[in-house]
């Protein structure tokens, strides 16, 4: 017997990223299942202005105190309006609030995230760094709080597909898919020069540019083996890695039995969006379908590890443990944007990074407050490193 699902109340963190704009898609397409309850952007008000006319959400919040202003000045919405990290809390842990969308880009998703897992809220998560930086302290809350995480992450969430159905201790492996990113094929030599319009350009998937970076440098795939770990309480030698250029399977379980299940689909955000948001249940959707007769071949295999540093380096800052994963994700974000303002090449990203993990104290017990800390220090210490580099 099928049971109606009841409808859900949902807060989007971050609405105007790609990750937001596509869960609103999604949404739209859901038979009325979902209530936008809140919505909130950094500065792209006029985005903001648009979804609002559409989802008549009961509130908003504008995190930069600039554009919250200029909203208020340029519209008229007779709702509630919020602006920085208070607001992002609030609108997290509202009492109607059934599921968090926690989309918003970068170390500053941790905050909001905790405010909606303290208050005992499911969070459909698609920022990976709340777990890379902090994934010790929010697996632990989210356990004491019963709160759900359900991850977006097209890798993780497939992880959770095959899983269904399964127990965890007989898993002996998890096998991440990478596609590899625009410089798979590329010499090590030219990542020195290459441009930030061709790292932006990712061959598979369309993303925000914090990512497609990340892609391109491989640390969003160890990002993704830390985010694994905290997941699904594995350790870094369950959870292998494999170049898949095809980006066809999402990714893989070995089980102790030899057996092995995969998980499927095209190359679009809205099939885990999805899944995230109607799990348990899966619901009926229009979206684009992979045509297996049109597949010739599926590559497989190992990733190069010196010439994409970052994958190793996130290997080894998850086994050292402690505040190394929060160094590490503070210096890498550092280290992007600065790529993305043209102020290092492409292959100094790593070397700011490794600077960043030796130079840094190392703490293996800490506590939040000494993460967000450590992630102030870290930003610092890596772009005193940078100025002094130019
Ligand atoms: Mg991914």
């Amino acid at each position: 017997m099928t049971s109606f699902p009841k409808i859900k109340n949902l807060t989007i963190l971050g609405s105007t990223g790609s990750i937001g704009v596509q869960t609103l898609q999604v949404v739209e397409k859901s038979d009325g299942l979902f209530n936008v309850l809140y919505l909130t952007t950094n500065k792209n008000i006029d985005l903001l202005a648009e979804q609002i006319a559409k989802f008549n959400p009961k509130g908003v919040v504008i995190t930069d105190y600039g554009s919250y202003l200029d909203f208020k000045s340029k519209y008229n919405f007779q709702i509630e309006t919020y602006y920085g990290e208070e607001g992002l809390a609030y609108v997290a842990s509202a009492e109607e609030v059934d599921l968090v969308v926690s989309a918003l880009v970068g170390f500053s998703g941790v905050v909001p995230t905790i405010s909606a897992l303290e208050s005992g809220k499911n969070v459909a998560l698609a920022n990976k760094e709340t777990l890379v930086a902090a994934g010790k302290y929010i697996s632990e809350l989210a356990k004491k709080k019963s709160a759900k995480i359900i991850a977006i992450d097209s890798e993780h969430n497939a992880i959770i597909q095959c899983l269904l159905g399964e127990e965890i201790t007989r898993v002996e492996k998890i096998i991440l898919t990478a596609s590899g990113g625009p410089f798979l094929n590329s010499s090590p030599g030219s990542l020195e020069s290459v441009k930030v319009s061709e790292a932006l350009a990712h061959p598979r998937w369309s993303m925000g540019k914090k990512i497609s970076i990340d892609s391109a440098t491989l640390m969003n795939k160890g990002f993704e083996v830390i985010e694994a770990h905290w997941l699904f309480d594995l350790n870094p030698e369950q959870i292998q890695v494999v170049i898949h250029p095809e980006s066809v399977v999402h990714s893989l379980v070995q089980f102790v039995d030899g057996s092995i299940k995969a998980q499927l689909g095209p190359q679009d955000m809205r099939i885990p969006i999805s899944f995230a948001l109607n799990y348990p249940n899966r619901l009926r959707y229009d979206f684009p379908r992979l045509d297996l007769l049109s597949i010739t071949t599926l590559n497989f295999y190992e990733p190069n590890t010196e010439k994409f540093p970052c994958l190793r380096m996130a290997y080894d800052a998850l086994k050292l443990g402690g505040n190394a994963t929060a160094i590490l994700n503070a210096a890498n974000e550092t280290a992007v944007s600065n790529f993305l303002e043209g102020k290092i090449s492409f292959a100094k990203i790593p070397k700011c990074i490794s600077y960043a993990l030796e130079k840094v104290e190392h703490n293996v017990n800490p506590s939040f407050d000494e993460i967000i800390e450590i992630d102030k220090i870290t930003r610092k210490i890596t772009q005193n490193f940078i100025d002094k580099l130019n």
